[in-house]
């Protein structure tokens, strides 16, 4: 496994990699470390579907808003490089602030419409700042296939919407999200957490599981303000939970839904705040 640091360095790796090998197929899952299993599930998915695997650790301050965690996000930089081995990864692309942003960036990316709603409404400018470095990102490494969670079903969205648009040569692969075995979606914010937030924090999954369940025993025929409602009223028994949103969209188009009938997917999408701590999760359901 190699660390590599600089554009120059991760382009030639990769360019080396492929030389004289035209059907090498290239797998990319951009991160920003601080890993979990969550993060080893997409490698090993990027494991299994490509020749060489390219992982990229890299907390990018375009996406942090003023008030957020950027200079406290967990990092530890040992413990990742180990479980990138661990997983069979082949470049570990970690650059710094200075090596990805040499210069302001006078570029922004940015994707309308499905960015409207959930983080991309309570985050402002997020969007702009992971579309513009997952593009970077993606003409750095030129992966023929890259790896998303689906715990960030937004995200999801937004970059197949930018890959579509721009006619990115890359193939995005969502997901399944991984969870502890207790329901709580794995994140590298979970640190974060007091031990009663992280009890209290369990309300999250089962919202979800509570909404999976009221469209499946109403045959879909609940409406969405309905399952919005029951959602929140669950959160709502976690006295430490703060509910920045619990909606019901559809999904990937993210728009707003009240007739389950009349579409095909929808997400239930949730971020609630326990102290500091901002958690997302999600569930689709296929109608
Ligand atoms: P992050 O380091 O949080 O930016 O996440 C990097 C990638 O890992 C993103 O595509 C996330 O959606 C994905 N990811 C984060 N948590 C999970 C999880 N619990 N299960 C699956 N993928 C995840």
């Amino acid at each position: 496994m190699k660390v590599l640091h600089s554009v120059n360095e991760i382009r030639q790796a990769v360019r080396a990699a492929r030389a004289g090998r035209p059907t090498v197929k290239v797998g990319f899952v951009p991160t920003m470390g601080y890993l979990h299993k969550g993060h080893a599930s997409l490698l090993e998915a990027a494991r299994k579907k490509s020749d060489i695997v390219v992982l990229s650790i890299f907390v990018n301050p375009l996406q942090f808003g003023p008030n957020e965690d950027f200079s406290r996000y967990p990092r530890d930089e040992q413990r990742d490089l180990a479980l990138a081995k661990e997983a069979g990864v082949d470049f570990v692309f970690l650059p710094s602030v200075d090596d990805m942003y040499p210069r302001p960036t006078k570029t922004i990316v940015s994707v309308s419409e499905v960015t409207d709603r959930l983080c991309g409404a309570s985050r402002p400018g997020h969007f702009d700042g992971v579309a513009t470095v997952v593009t970077k990102l993606f003409n750095m490494v030129q992966p023929d296939f890259a790896f998303f969670g689906m715990k960030d079903a937004q995200q999801v969205a937004v970059i197949q919407q930018m890959v579509d648009d721009l006619n990115i040569p890359v193939d995005i692969i969502p997901c399944p999200t991984l969870r502890e075995e207790d329901g709580l979606a794995m994140s590298s914010r979970n640190v974060y957490l007091q031990p009663e937030e992280r009890k209290q924090a369990l309300v999250l999954s089962s919202a979800l599981r509570l909404a999976e369940r009221l469209v499946k025993e109403s045959n879909g025929t609940i409406a969405a303000e309905e399952l919005q409602a029951a959602v929140k009223q669950h959160i709502e028994q976690s006295p430490l939970a703060q509910i920045d949103y619990a909606d019901v969209l559809t999904y990937p188009s993210l728009e707003p839904v009240t007739d389950l009938k009349a579409v095909s997917s929808i997400i239930v999408a949730l971020a609630v705040k326990f102290g500091k701590t901002r958690l997302i999760d999600n569930t689709i359901i296929q109608l």
